[in-house]
């Protein structure tokens, strides 16, 4: 073992530096900044290349961690970035985004974390190595080598179908790719707060498809100005890509108030203003008491960028504990670092239109006509754990009480939209609420249309939205028979590892 690696003996697992929270709630940028190539090598240093890698299991991708480690820890930073970009399609953005404490950095995942030890800082070297790659020009378009004369559609530019996109063009065909937006990313542009990750790291990867050849088609909506019949007639094969949108309601009393508004209408309304699509953001939560309900990471995104709109006040609302709710306990302490206050064991229980102070003194006032000004909640203990092992709210009996709002935000997660709508019932859905599929290959009951991402998994990561990408792409290629049959381009995931790291925003309740 060369004496570079192994120093988790001497050196302390340690992350770069956060902005200040007072610095950090003044812009939307990214609170975390890239290691130095010096800290990157010293971090990476410390893995044990312990021959056991779980990080490698627990990763959706597999990618090969100790080996781009070493690499990182020697100081061949483009050999490191061609092996991790030869697993995944955008190291750069997993590094910053992946929710690391629950897969390759997660106690089960590092041997050095069961040894008593920290986990090494996997994601934060990946980004480094996506990053430095992009800044000495190692990152080079796709472009392929033959063209096969094959047409592909994709409906849904999120990292599903872009990863998919990178990888069918690489193998010759001609690749379409349709969206309702005008810029390519998905969530990543238009859900995932620029605080998390800026919109020029997705937009050089979009940029990267371009001049491979990808041909991009912005405001077309599946349903609406793009039929499926004709998608289907003008491409040989077709992938669905659109991903989780339809909001699971509050089921409350007053939901349908003016101000009562889903997650993801004011994430979207935030991002587009901060790229430049409109002017100012259509829903603003400057100087207004904003409510978000629910405990997932798009209710701590929603949090945060309330709090950088210059809310008056941001109150999370959550019916368990923090012990039992779905967000990443990172996000939480960044939101809580930033001034936004937590409502644990909190569970609303309807919305007014009349002011705090007045439901307070009369009761009976409850309206429900106009804007929302109020929500009343109850407290909650909690019960027995549920199927999931999270330990079931019950109301307490007589603990009601009311909060100020002028924005409440429904971050209560995401359901798939349904296909037969879209497609004029060429596609079904599965029972349990996705697009229906063959797990093998992919395809749906309709000949050469394929599905992948949250479509297909339901809300999930992008993590694994890059890895549907990648396997929905050599389904396709297989499909126009250009893979053989016995190839494998994707190693198999344990199905434990499957099951424990996919879920993402399905429910945040
Ligand atoms: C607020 C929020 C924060 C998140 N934060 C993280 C995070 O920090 N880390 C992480 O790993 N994951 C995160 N996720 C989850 C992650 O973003 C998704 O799992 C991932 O983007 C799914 O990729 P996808 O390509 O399947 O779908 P999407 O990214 O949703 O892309 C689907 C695309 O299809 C388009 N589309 C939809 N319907 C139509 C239609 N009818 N016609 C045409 N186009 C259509 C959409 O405009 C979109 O561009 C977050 C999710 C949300 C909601
Ligand atoms: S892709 Fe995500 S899970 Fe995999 S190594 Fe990178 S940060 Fe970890």
């Amino acid at each position: 073992m060369p004496d570079r690696m192994q120093k988790f003996v001497t050196l302390r697992r340690r992350m770069a530096d956060k902005r200040e929270p007072e610095d950090r709630i003044r812009d939307h940028r990214e609170i975390l900044p890239d290691l130095t190539p010096d800290e990157a090598a010293a971090q990476a240093s410390r893995c044990e290349q312990c021959g056991t890698p779980y990080c490698q299991v627990y990763c959706p991708l597999h990618n090969n961690i100790p080996d781009w480690l070493k690499m990182t820890a020697e100081g061949r930073m483009e050999a490191a970035y061609h092996l991790a970009q030869a697993t995944n399609n955008f190291p750069e953005i997993c590094g910053r985004i992946c929710p690391q404490d629950r897969l390759c950095e997660a106690k089960w995942a590092c041997t050095l974390e069961q040894a008593g030890h920290e986990t090494v800082t996997i994601g934060a070297v990946e980004r480094h190595i996506g990053d430095t790659a992009w800044a000495s020009g190692w990152v080079k378009p796709r472009v392929p080598t033959r063209l096969t004369g094959r047409r592909v559609g994709i409906v849904g530019a999120g990292p599903a179908g872009m990863a998919a996109a990178e990888e069918l063009r690489a193998a010759g065909h001609e690749v379409h790719v349709y969206d309702r937006h005008a810029r390519m990313g998905g969530l990543m542009s238009y859900g995932i707060p620029e605080f998390k990750m800026e919109q020029r790291v997705v937009a050089r990867r979009a940029g990267l498809l371009t001049e491979a050849g990808v041909v991009f088609h912005g405001g077309r909506v599946l349903g609406g100005n793009l039929v499926f019949s004709d998608l289907q007639a003008r491409h040989d094969a077709v992938v669905l890509a659109y991903g989780a949108y339809r909001p699971r309601r509050l089921n409350l009393p007053g939901e349908d108030l003016a101000g009562v508004i889903p997650a993801m209408d004011y994430l979207v309304s935030s991002s587009r203003a901060l790229i430049g699509e409109t002017a100012a953001p259509e829903i603003d939560a400057a100087g207004k008491w904003v409510v978000v309900i629910g405990g997932g990471d798009t209710a701590m995104d929603c949090v945060r960028t309330a709090v950088r709109q210059g809310a008056e006040g941001v109150t999370c609302l959550y019916r368990r504990d923090r012990a039992n709710m779905p967000g990443s306990a990172r996000e939480v302490g960044h939101a809580e670092e930033e001034g936004a206050e937590f409502d644990w064991q909190s569970q609303p229980e309807a919305l007014s239109d009349v002011p705090v102070e007045v439901v307070v003194s009369r009761p009976e006032g409850f309206g429900q006509r106009g804007a929302v000004r109020t929500v009343r909640a109850c407290r909650t203990r909690l019960g027995v754990p549920d199927g999931a092992g999270r330990k079931r709210p019950e109301p307490v009996p007589g603990s009601a009480f009311e909060v100020a709002a002028d924005l409440v935000i429904n971050a209560l997660g995401f359901t798939v939209e349904a296909a037969h709508e879209l497609t004029g019932d060429a596609v079904d859905m599965s029972p349990q609420g996705r697009v229906a599929a063959d797990r093998e290959t992919r395809m749906t009951k309709a000949p050469g249309v394929f599905v992948a991402g949250d479509a297909r998994l339901g809300p999930s990561l992008v993590v694994w939205a890059i890895r549907e990408g990648r396997e929905v792409a050599a389904a396709v290629d297989r499909y126009l028979g250009f893979l053989p049959d016995h190839v494998q381009p994707e190693p198999q995931t344990p199905a434990g590892a499957r099951r424990d790291t996919r879920i993402g925003e399905a429910a945040c309740d």
